[in-house]
């Protein structure tokens, strides 16, 4: 097999990211153009840079910056979060700490749930509207950028959690038109419909024209 064209370091301490994006690029046929290193693989980890910023963009832009200019590599980072529009757009940029920033990735999760449960506890069937939204920024080695893409997922704020898969909000987010939450689909599934998922296509289609890729 040919070796990889290019090494885009993924600016994530989570490793299943870097694996979810690569299954994409390998089903987008991008496989042995594109591959994809943890921060570990290039001697991290790094201390993070604050995200500061009020939008998912600019604080993708952020960290694909700061850990260019760390690695001195080719750099993909996202920032994604949940918009609930009964709640003018919360907890948005502050998904991950919304209920506050102690404790552990799973305690942080169970209180974002609770808060969000009490908060929507009197909004109705038909007003409970919601989506992920995941921003992406690729930076080059020396934090110019290559490209950007934004992908969302639309659903609704569940009464109730259901399933036990995924992360976050995901038990409590009812994917649209599937009558299911994202908690409920395997991993393979939710890539499909998943904002994380649509941002990575589109970056895999903005990539293919970098590399010199054929067209599919
Ligand atoms: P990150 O930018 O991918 O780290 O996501 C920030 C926060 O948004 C996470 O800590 C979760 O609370 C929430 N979030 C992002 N993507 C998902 C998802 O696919 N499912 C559930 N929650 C998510």
């Amino acid at each position: 097999m040919k070796s990889a064209l290019i090494e885009i370091v993924v600016a994530s301490g989570n490793p299943h990211k870097v694996q979810e994006i690569s299954a994409i690029f390998a089903q987008e046929g991008l496989g042995e153009w594109v591959r994809f290193l943890s921060l570990s693989d290039v001697g991290g980890p790094f201390k993070e840079p604050a995200e500061t910023a009020r939008t998912f963009q600019e604080n993708a832009r952020i960290k694909a910056v700061a850990y260019a200019a760390l690695t001195n590599r080719m750099v993909l980072a996202d920032d994604s979060g949940l918009q609930v529009d009964a709640l003018a757009g919360e907890p948005g940029v502050d998904s991950a700490i919304w209920a506050g920033e102690h404790g552990t990735r799973e305690q942080r999760d169970a209180r974002n749930n609770e808060k969000l449960m009490v908060a929507m506890r009197d909004v109705k069937r038909g007003d409970r509207a919601a989506r992920f939204v995941c921003f992406m920024c690729l930076a080059d080695a020396d934090g110019k950028m290559i490209a950007q893409t934004r992908g969302a997922c639309e659903g609704e704020i569940a009464e109730s959690p259901q399933g036990v898969g995924g992360f976050g909000y995901d038990a409590y987010f009812l994917v649209g038109g599937m009558n299911v939450t994202s908690a409920q689909l395997s991993s393979e599934e939710k890539n499909k419909v998943s904002h994380r998922g649509h941002a990575t296509r589109l970056l895999a289609k903005e990539l293919r024209v970098v590399v010199g890729a054929p067209e599919r």
